[in-house]
């Protein structure tokens, strides 16, 4: 017995409000609250009858921390799961703590505007001093944990699926497979066409600032960076077939060097194709990935937020969306002194998500962890207090939960391993 106020109706947020109301009996009562409330109002709609869940809607700014507050009081809320963009991490955690709420999100802050100050000053000095520079990182939400511990919250971050389910496959790996822990390799492959030359599928601009920045790794208790998309490997992925994936920067290798700090190396991986890449270098080279507005015609443009009125909307690749993905992680370690090796990752079907929620794998597998860490929150499965990523709480329950609602595990003790 519930009440759940989520915030943000795009395409992750449509499938953990969906897969929410396929377990009514925790999930009572849900507020669907953004800051265009049509779209909560047109999913309410679709979802009436069908579901014993109680929804509401609202519209909320969330760049504005007291309308936050407002709609928290109002709706006295158990846990708030923010699934709109990184750029309200902030807003939302200070709303949470201002209430006495529990918090969650699927993706670590950064600023919508990176020419701010503060925030620049801030930035500029992590690049020196830890070594890498994507826009987003740990360090401001983390400056969060004496807050949320001595109000007694809870703050989840990152609980989509890279982050999210990656970090519980690797606290699976540490207790269950391993007793030492020496690499481990995340392998993101998305196998789908949508039949369009070039759609992101999932927020065009925090996708692209994404894959257009940089790459780095972690090794030997430092980063290495390297020009985005310099290290290139094939992989034949189980049920999708041989992609070729580059080395990326990613939120959860910040976090995991922290919390398992035995691991010698942690890298991520991303298959593109070779459309995707030659338009994403094109749109780079005349200026459509910048978020600096220029002025046009006597109006003032963001080129990253025009180009996305322009792509196709992700929410909407769904019916076109064909293959499949397959997400995981490849470990080394030792088990008993011996030398080891693990894989264990999902394959998700992109027409299987759209019959199921309307919706492609991407924003499928991003959903449905969203569900299932709300359901550790609110089952008191996981209690922690503080600001904690997924890999700091037990994966057991987590992982029968993905098992069981649409993202079962699939597990190999003799994988290939990437070079
Ligand atoms: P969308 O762009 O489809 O949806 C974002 C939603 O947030 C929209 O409903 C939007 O409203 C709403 N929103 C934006 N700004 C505000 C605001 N100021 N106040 C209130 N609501 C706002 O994004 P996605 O659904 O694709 O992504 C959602 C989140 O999931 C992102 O943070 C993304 O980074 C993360 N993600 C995480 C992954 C993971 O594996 N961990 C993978 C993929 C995504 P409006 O309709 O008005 O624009």
């Amino acid at each position: 017995m519930s009440r759940v106020l989520v915030i943000g109706c795009g395409g992750v947020a449509n499938v953990a409000i969906r897969k929410c109301c396929q377990v009514s009996d925790v999930f009572t009562e849900l507020c669907i609250a953004s800051r265009t409330k049509s779209k909560c109002d047109q999913l309410a709609a679709e979802l009436q009858g069908k579901t014993a869940t109680k929804i509401t809607t609202a519209q909320v700014d969330a760049d504005h921390v007291e309308e936050v507050i407002a709609l928290i009081k109002s709706y006295q809320p158990d846990l708030v799961m923010n699934i709109a963009l990184p750029y309200q991490d902030l807003t939302i955690m200070d709303a949470c703590l201002a209430c006495g709420v529990n918090y969650m999100d699927t993706a670590n802050y950064e600023p919508e505007d990176i020419e701010e100050p503060e925030w620049k000053a801030a930035y500029e000095k992590r690049c020196k001093e830890k070594g890498f520079s994507a826009y987003f990182d740990y360090t401001w939400q983390w400056a969060y944990r004496e807050k949320f511990e001595k109000a007694g919250l809870t703050a989840l971050l990152g609980c989509g699926f890279d982050p999210g389910v990656t970090q519980a496959y690797c606290a699976y790996a540490k207790k269950h497979e391993f007793d030492t822990i020496d690499t481990i390799d995340i392998l993101d492959c998305n196998g789908g066409d949508h039949g369009y030359p070039f759609a992101t599928n999932f927020n065009p601009e925090v996708n692209l600032r994404e894959v257009s920045a940089p790459g780095s790794y972690w090794e030997d208790g430092h980063w290495v960076e390297i020009p985005a998309m310099s290290i290139k490997r094939e992989y034949h992925f189980d049920q999708v077939g041989e992609k070729d994936m580059y080395l990326l920067h990613h939120e959860e290798i910040e976090s995991l060097a922290e919390n398992i700090p035995e691991v010698k190396r942690i890298r991520f991986f991303m298959t593109f194709g070779q459309s995707y890449l030659t338009h994403m270098k094109c749109l780079e080279n005349v200026g459509m990935l910048s978020t600096t507005p220029v002025e046009f015609e006597g109006h003032q443009i963001v080129p990253i937020k025009f180009l996305k009125a322009l792509l196709p909307d992700p929410a909407s690749l769904g019916p076109r969306t064909h293959g499949k993905t397959n997400i995981g992680c490849i470990f080394t370690g030792k088990k008993d002194g011996k030398d080891k090796t693990y894989y264990i990752y999902n394959v998700c079907d992109h027409q299987e998500c759209y019959k199921e929620v309307a919706s492609q794998a991407v924003s499928y597998t991003t959903g449905v962890p969203a569900m299932c860490g709300a359901l550790m929150l609110l089952t008191g499965k996981w209690t922690q207090k503080g600001v904690h990523t997924v890999e700091e709480f037990d994966p057991d329950p987590f992982l029968d939960a993905l098992d069981k609602y649409g993202l079962p595990r699939s597990e190999n003790h003799n994988p290939v391993l990437v070079d």
